[in-house]
């Protein structure tokens, strides 16, 4: 995967469009259209990967005939991973334009920065960038064995490593051994960093470990995991989708033993 963030499109490449409506945006045949439509709004250049430069912008009117309405996450699974960065760069630029229309210090209206994606208030000089959430998940292994939990809002049978989002003043090697304890009540050692992926639910920056199982009996948490387990490597459950972290994290887990 790469994601490529200069200023202009690179001439070389052709143009596809995430066209976004509501809740959604659409496919042409399973692709980004390489047109707009004829009506749309303000257009956004995202960047590139090997294939096409992006941009965004959202549809006014109909859609053409032959475009599919798919919701991000749909799309996001569809596309190959190489349009996972731009897709979740264009969601977050687009939900930051959405939410961060006044300023939040003294309710002037925003302006955009003419040099980054930022904005600023001309009344009090406040500062508005995209959020960003860190978040780990971790893979706890212990032997032959992966702890994986499931939570109430998982596709049926479903199971996946631990997730959680970083809390104010906390590292995030801290939140994986607070998130392992209060998520399954074990405790973990040898953290090892895998990965990150950007994952626009809503603006996420996933960070990936594994760790060892240290001590401890699993007792899923109430409300957050519905059910927890330890799974042999060769007889794992059904697990997360490709484009996933989890997947890859699986994959590079399981490739490197
Ligand atoms: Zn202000």
């Amino acid at each position: 995967m790469s994601l490529n963030l200069p200023a202009s499109p690179d001439p070389q490449l052709p143009t596809q469009w995430c066209i976004f409506d509501g809740n959604g945006l659409y496919l042409l045949a399973e692709a980004l259209p390489a047109q707009a439509p004829a009506l749309h709004t303000a257009v956004r250049y995202i960047g590139h990967n090997a294939a096409a430069n992006l941009f965004a912008t959202e549809l006014v009117g109909e859609p053409p005939a032959d475009w599919q309405k798919v919701g991000l996450r749909q799309a996001l699974l569809t596309l190959s991973a190489d349009y996972t960065p731009l897709l979740a760069r264009a969601a977050q630029l687009r939900r930051f334009d959405q939410t961060h229309r006044y300023c939040g210090a003294c309710a002037a209206p925003l302006l955009a920065n003419a040099h980054d994606h930022g904005k600023h208030c001309p009344s009090c000089g406040e500062l508005y960038y995209p959020r960003l959430s860190p978040a780990m998940m971790v893979l706890i292994h212990r032997g032959n064995e992966l702890l994986l939990a499931r939570s109430p809002q998982f596709a049926p049978g479903m199971y996946s490593a631990l997730a959680g989002f970083v809390e104010a003043g906390e590292s995030v090697e801290e939140c994986v051994h607070r998130e392992a304890f209060e998520e399954v009540g074990v405790r973990v050692r040898s953290l090892r960093y895998m990965r990150s992926q950007s994952w626009p639910f809503p603006h996420s920056l996933m960070l990936a470990f594994t760790a060892e199982y240290e001590s401890g009996d699993i007792t899923p948490q109430p409300g957050e995991i519905e059910d927890a387990a330890w799974f042999h490597i060769d007889s794992l459950p059904l697990t997360p989708p490709p484009r996933s972290i989890a997947h890859f994290l699986l994959q590079d887990f399981l490739a490197g033993r």
